[in-house]
């Protein structure tokens, strides 16, 4: 089999770990990895026997496919640049920082038969994968998703670095548009919002209530959805899920009886599953888990919540101080 010629534009925090998973896999060659850091690319690509560039577009001519993990202002610059070049790309969340460059990227990847995959991760985590087979009708969904604070994604709002997981994730599993959104979010280290809270209600009637946070002193990444014959609860986290099922019998007490089933994925790692499932789209052309589409949907829906946390803020300076 021909191995797949990969390179990772950006080798910061998690630009390493794109090069070390496909540093290990049999059937793709990483050809190098680009940073305009060249200290770091060196530092990189001496882990796992590589070249290093700090120009990415020297390392063009020699991949078929990148990993693109630049910080996100970046992403259009070098997305469009390699789509252009003839290349697969697998472009890190958030996608862009705009709906005009998302759509663009969308076209292009369309005109020049490239794949377009956006890291939507959670996509990938055992849990989710998992928690499909259960999913029949959410009514109510409940996502929490607080970090302690890491200066790194805090170039974008709250809503673009975290919230936007959980968007993808309940835009995926809701059949249905949107049909309001409430959302409040106020700045407290940086100078967009840090703290956001967003109901959103869809056309069929699903209410999803979402909280971020990238100030707290704990970490929780959890997902709660309420069906009318079941409740899943899934902890990204830790990469489990619990799912009650009621049964059509009653208990002495009235309650429905129910079967509880439970599973841990301590094994997993999403980031492989993510990076595999990409180089089996590039192998056989196939259309990958979380496309251009995907990804633009999500980033609508964020870009509309930060137009609605700007409002709140501009209208209770008030309150705010
Ligand atoms: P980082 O700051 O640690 O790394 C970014 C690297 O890109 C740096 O080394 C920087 O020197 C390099 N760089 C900047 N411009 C470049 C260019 N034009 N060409 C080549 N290299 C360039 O950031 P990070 O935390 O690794 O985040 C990178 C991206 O990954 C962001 O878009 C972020 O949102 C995303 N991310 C996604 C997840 C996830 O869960 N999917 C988690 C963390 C970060």
């Amino acid at each position: 089999m021909n191995k797949i010629k990969v390179g990772v534009i950006g080798v910061g925090y998690l630009g390493k770990h794109h090069a070390a998973k496909y540093a290990a896999m049999a059937d793709v060659e990483l050809v190098g990895v680009a940073d305009i850091n060249l200290t770091r690319a060196k530092e990189i690509a001496a882990l796992y026997g590589t070249r290093a560039f700090d120009d990415y577009h020297a390392m063009l001519p020699m991949v078929d496919a990148v990993s693109i993990v630049t910080p996100t202002r970046q992403h259009f610059e070098v997305a469009n640049t390699c789509l252009e070049y003839g290349i697969d790309i697998l472009l890190e969340k958030p996608m862009t920082t705009t709906l005009a460059e998302a759509d663009a990227l969308v076209a292009k990847a369309e005109a020049c038969n490239r794949i377009l995959q956006v890291g939507h991760i959670e996509q990938f985590n055992p849990a989710v994968l998992a928690m499909e087979q259960y999913l029949t009708t959410p009514v109510f969904i409940e996502a929490q998703r607080i970090h302690s604070y890491n200066p790194r994604g805090a170039d974008v709002d709250v809503v673009l670095d975290l919230m936007i997981h959980d968007l993808d994730i309940i835009l995926s599993i809701v059949p249905s548009p949107i049909k309001t959104i409430h959302a409040v979010g106020i700045p407290v280290v940086t100078g967009s919002s840090d703290i956001a809270n967003v109901r959103i209600i869809f056309e069929n009637g699903c209410t999803a209530n979402l909280t971020v946070s990238r100030i707290s002193k704990t970490n929780v990444r959890k997902l709660r959805i309420f069906q009318p014959k079941s409740y899943i609860s899934l902890d990204y986290g830790k990469k489990e899920i619990m799912v009650i099922e009621h049964l059509p019998e009653r208990e002495s007490n009235n309650m429905p009886k129910e079967t509880i089933h439970h599973f841990a994925f301590t094994e997993n790692d999403a980031l492989e599953t993510e990076l595999r499932s990409f180089i089996l789209n590039v192998r056989d052309r196939s259309a990958p888990k979380v496309g251009g589409n995907e990804g633009r949907r999500a980033l609508k829906t964020a870009l509309h919540i930060i137009e609605q946390m700007k409002n709140f803020i501009l209208e209770h300076q008030e309150l705010l101080g």
